[in-house]
């Protein structure tokens, strides 16, 4: 298990009428790819603002290394990059350029590095081209580049690939890997769209209403997005009083349509459909299904979770 880099303890953050965080509780270890996946509004870009201390919570803290002194982590050379809306890139400018300005205004203008973090995120060959020339996924990588000066170990990507076209999101996810695997850095990375992140991310961190409503690993991801039975009866409390009691199992999710989601029992099918006649449970459906990861992120934020 690598360290702890970023923890958050009960961080909440009010904004006059709007609760946008409500006690966040986050552990991220290093060198993984977490992706933080919300609706709009869900919270994302408050929690990462939080992080960077581009605002105040209202409650709680953030410890990063450790540590709530911003002072100290500077002094142990311990920074976070972060990209959180559109990067501040000048238009007019060409890459090199605008590396070299936002290494200046950073305090650490240096050719060698600026031309190794353009040849990191593949815009090393641009020459004079200008920003406004490029794409949307260039500029984004440019933006990256940015976040990178000063070597930092927690990057924050607020939305890096809202937007792009599918080439464009591959070169993104080819990044943050590449990031990851050689560097070692540990990237916390937003998007309203989890299948977009499904390739990029090792973990995943599922927001809604400001409340982190679920945590898991891309193998749990994908051990839930497995294939279960879908049932509906006419009374829904029946069937689940019926699984827990007489097939004593929990293992099944209800849904906001009060379906039922069984994940045991798909090689036992006939049991089950035996076992719910015999207590008298009417089912209006039953069919095997498998679960999208669009289905499944809908179910944390909509459904009701029983197990
Ligand atoms: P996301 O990044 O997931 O789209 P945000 O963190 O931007 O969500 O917003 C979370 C909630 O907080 C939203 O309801 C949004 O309207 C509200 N909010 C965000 N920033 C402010 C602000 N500066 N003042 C008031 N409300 C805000």
């Amino acid at each position: 298990m690598g360290s702890i880099v970023l923890e958050t303890r009960d961080l909440s953050k009010q904004y006059k009428t709007q609760l946008a965080l409500n006690h966040v509780n986050l552990r991220l270890q290093q060198g993984r790819i977490y992706g933080l996946i919300g609706k709009n509004g869900a919270g994302k870009t408050t929690l990462m603002r939080m992080i960077a201390g581009l605002g105040f919570p209202s409650q709680g803290s953030t410890y990063l290394f450790g540590t709530q002194n911003r002072r100290e982590l500077e002094a142990a050379g311990k920074r976070i990059g972060s990209l959180i809306e559109a990067p501040a890139l000048v238009a007019g400018m060409s890459a090199k350029e605008n590396m070299h300005l936002q290494c200046l205004m950073k305090g650490m203008p240096d050719y060698e590095i600026e031309n190794e973090l353009l040849e990191l995120v593949g815009l090393k060959d641009t020459g004079k081209k200008k920003v406004k020339n490029f794409s949307l996924g260039m500029k984004q990588r440019l933006g990256i580049a940015t976040t990178l000066i000063g070597n930092p170990d927690l990057l924050m990507l607020d939305e890096p690939i809202n937007g792009l076209d599918p080439a464009g999101v591959i070169e993104i996810r080819n990044l943050i890997r590449k990031l990851s695997a050689y560097e070692n850095k540990t990237i916390l990375i937003s998007s309203h769209n989890l299948p977009e992140l499904y390739q990029a991310a090792t973990d995943f961190i599922i927001i809604h209403e400001g409340e982190i409503r679920e945590v898991l690993t891309h193998e749990e991801l994908d051990d839930r997005c497995k294939c279960y039975i879908s049932l509906e009866a006419v009374n829904a409390n029946l069937l689940t009083t019926v699984l827990e009691e007489k097939l004593h199992t929990r293992n099944f999710q209800v849904m906001p349509d009060n379906s039922v989601k069984l994940f045991d029992f798909l090689d036992e099918r006939e049991r089950v459909g035996r076992t719910l006649h015999e207590n008298d449970v009417i089912v209006t459906k039953f069919s095997v299904c498998e679960t999208s990861l669009e289905d499944y992120f809908m179910s944390v934020i909509g459904g009701k979770k029983n197990a």
